[in-house]
């Protein structure tokens, strides 16, 4: 089994990122084989693993353009059973290429190329760019499923409409399969009444797209945890820096919700 999930939401800092990571190293944390695939050109994910540029050659624009394969830019990370496929800022030259009007399913490049990882990998999780670009369209199309993070702040679902509407476009035509794993509220405050009632209008309108763990009516809300803030600088999870945190625990909860799914 190898399960393709995309990290994906157009707004800037939402917690895509911090929710690729973490969901990624909670599942191989579980004993699963996992491939964390960093898609954006700035390269948080590479970094949060705690990789500078001068730690690797090659990275997933390689293997975009068709010079390396998946299986020859992937790194071993420092968390058992966790892989990392790195970028760095000159994927930003892929959107050029793609838009290169001789290119034929060019939403489906990357599908293309993680075949040859297919059984390698129980689940591979990709981190996708603040835009519904070329980028961004190739992870959809190469993914079995998304998960949404949705920052619990003002202006919280401005865009949604579009990403839902892509993502069921694409549903429509090149990937029949693609699924909305669910919409994950982070940066959750208690103390703040916005927060509150941002989870209060996500719970209203999309009760049955958030996250619940067996048994229980609450769903999984990742709160604003300072540990989870500070983990990329150490360059690691937050499930390995700070494992008892309260942002530890609720990405290990919905890798548990995820592997009983
Ligand atoms: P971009 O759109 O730029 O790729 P993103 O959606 O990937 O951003 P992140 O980089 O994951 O967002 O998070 C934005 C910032 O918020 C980061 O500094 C991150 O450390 C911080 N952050 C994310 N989640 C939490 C949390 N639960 N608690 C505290 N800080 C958080
Ligand atoms: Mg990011």
């Amino acid at each position: 089994m190898n399960e393709v999930i995309s990290i994906a939401n157009q707004k800037g800092g939402v917690g895509k990122t911090t929710t690729a990571v973490n969901l990624a190293a909670s599942l191989a944390q579980k004993g699963k084989k996992v491939l964390l695939l960093d898609l954006d050109p700035q390269s948080n994910a590479t970094t949060s693993l705690g990789f500078s540029r001068s730690d690797y050659e090659f990275n997933i624009y390689h293997v975009l353009i068709g010079s390396k394969k998946l299986s020859e830019v992937v790194l071993e990370t420092a968390i058992k059973n966790l892989s990392l496929a790195p970028s760095t800022i000159g994927l930003v030259g892929i959107e050029k290429e793609f838009y290169s009007p001789k290119k034929q399913n060019r939403e489906l490049i990357l599908k293309e190329k993680i075949k040859v990882v297919t059984g390698k990998f129980d689940f591979i999780i990709i981190d996708s760019p603040p835009a519904l670009g070329p980028i961004t369209i190739n992870a959809l199309s190469a993914s079995d499923s998304v998960i949404i993070p949705i920052q619990c702040e003002f202006f919280a679902l401005e865009g949604l409409a579009q990403l839902l509407n892509t993502v069921s476009l694409l549903k429509k035509t090149i990937n029949p399969k693609l699924k909305i794993k669910g919409f994950l509220p982070t940066m959750y405050s208690g103390q703040n009444n916005l927060s509150k009632q941002v989870l209060a209008d996500l719970s209203h309108h999309f009760k049955e797209r958030l996250f619940h763990t067996k048994g229980s009516e609450a769903c999984i809300v990742v709160p604003r945890n300072v540990k989870v803030a500070e983990s990329p600088s150490f360059g690691k999870p937050v499930t390995a820096y700070a494992s008892k945190s309260k942002g530890a625990i609720a990405y290990q909860e919905l890798a548990t919700v995820i592997l009983e799914d």
